[in-house]
């Protein structure tokens, strides 16, 4: 009997628990707190002092901490958002929360992230046409830092502010500094999807060096009230106040404690999934695809390895045949304008062809810490015998 469904043996991607992570769950389960507790601050403060950066806002998931930098961004009907096409929904999707205009800027061929020069180019017409855009959301795909001096250097010039979506980047690093500093962004995001770097289930993180903002997005994280010491002097020690409309998108402490025992293996982490990704240059060298751009002055954070098939159109039988070979593959991205509900916004294909063109060639293979050479060799001799 041919089973309907081909179980996948090695995913793309996976988690790792181990038992002082269910560990350090299991105390918060026994403790009075399951949230709103300490082990969220505790979470906050740690990743904040990993990363460099003065201000750290957890939340449940990273589309959250988006839509929340946008509100702290001030963004709003009127307002437009640019981001890159090669990402997950989540980075323009936020815009569109805050009733803004979401456009994308093309990328560039070998970084494969928002490009400086045509971002550039698209900011000079939108200067002219009175339409400059109020936030740029630069992804750094796949845990490769977006070139962020140049955004930096257009974003004083023409006055938009950055949320770096580092989504796939905790751990990488930029001109030898942690992605998340703060250096080149108003607001930094984390995921921890079980996908990404480190997990918590479900959860998010927004870094910040500016106070202001991260005062503000923590407040919007919890219905827009606030509430301390001073208000409550004033008023009675039951009071708080609603000053504006926020949201529920609190991290819990059970979440918080498995991110802060998986933070303490982050490095440990990335170390592992470059290695890996070193390994698959090395076995993937003598085939007719190209591997993962190297840059210089970046240190990815390895949360994709993707490889471009030189020949797009036998892209869709070798992802097939990996499958079918119990192998996870995976496709990333799907150009965000191409989504149905973007092209009902008027975007069609052509708009932004580098990414259309990457999207027809692109295959994301296995790649995480748990990942044995074993099977990143059952990998490789899968797609050696897909692509022959
Ligand atoms: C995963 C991801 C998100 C959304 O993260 P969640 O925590 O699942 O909400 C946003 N942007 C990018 C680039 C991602 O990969």
């Amino acid at each position: 009997m041919i089973p309907s469904v081909i179980p996948i043996v090695i995913p793309y991607g996976c988690q790792d628990i181990r038992d002082e992570d269910v560990a350090a769950v299991e105390a918060v389960l026994r403790s009075k707190w399951l949230t709103q507790g300490p082990a969220v601050p505790r979470f906050e403060e740690a990743v904040a002092a990993h990363c460099g950066a003065s201000h750290a806002v957890a939340a449940n998931n990273a589309t959250s901490v988006l839509h929340l930098a946008c509100m702290a961004l001030d963004l709003k009907p009127g307002d437009s958002l640019w981001t890159t096409p090669n990402t997950f929904v989540a980075s323009a999707n936020c815009g569109r929360y805050c009733g803004a205009s979401v456009d994308f800027v093309d990328i560039d061929r070998d970084s494969l992230n928002l490009d400086p020069i045509a971002l550039a180019a698209k900011l000079e017409q939108a200067d002219k046409a009175g339409k400059l855009p109020k936030v740029v959301v630069a992804v750094d795909f796949a845990g490769q830092s977006c070139d962020m001096t140049a955004i930096c250097a257009l974003a004083d010039r023409y006055g938009f502010r950055i949320i770096e979506d580092a989504s796939h980047a905790i751990g990488g690093r930029y001109q030898g500094q942690p992605i998340g500093n703060g250096r080149y962004a108003d607001v930094t995001v984390f995921s921890f999807h079980p996908v990404k770097i480190i997990t918590t289930g479900e959860g998010g993180m927004a870094l910040s060096n500016n106070a202001e903002l991260a005062v503000h997005m923590a407040r919007l994280r919890s219905h827009g009230i606030r509430q301390n010491a001073a208000i409550q002097a004033a008023e009675g020690p039951w009071y708080y106040e609603q000053i504006e409309l926020g949201f529920n998108y609190r991290m819990t402490d059970i979440q918080a404690a498995l991110g802060l025992s998986q933070l303490a293996r982050l490095d440990d982490y990335v170390a592992a999934r470059r290695r890996l990704a070193d390994r698959y240059d090395a076995l993937l060298a003598d085939l007719p695809l190209t591997t993962p751009w190297r840059d210089p002055v970046t240190a990815s954070a390895w949360h994709l390895y993707v490889v471009q098939l030189h020949d797009a159109s036998c892209r869709r039988a070798v992802f097939e045949r990996l499958r079918a070979a119990g192998i996870g593959v995976n496709v990333h991205y799907i150009p965000v304008h191409l989504q149905p509900d973007y092209r009902r916004l008027g975007f069609v294909p052509g708009d932004f062809p580098v990414a259309e063109n990457y999207y027809t060639r692109a295959i994301t293979l296995p790649l995480y810490p748990g990942l044995s050479d074993a099977e990143q060799d059952q990998v490789v001799a899968a797609l050696r015998e897909a692509l022959a």
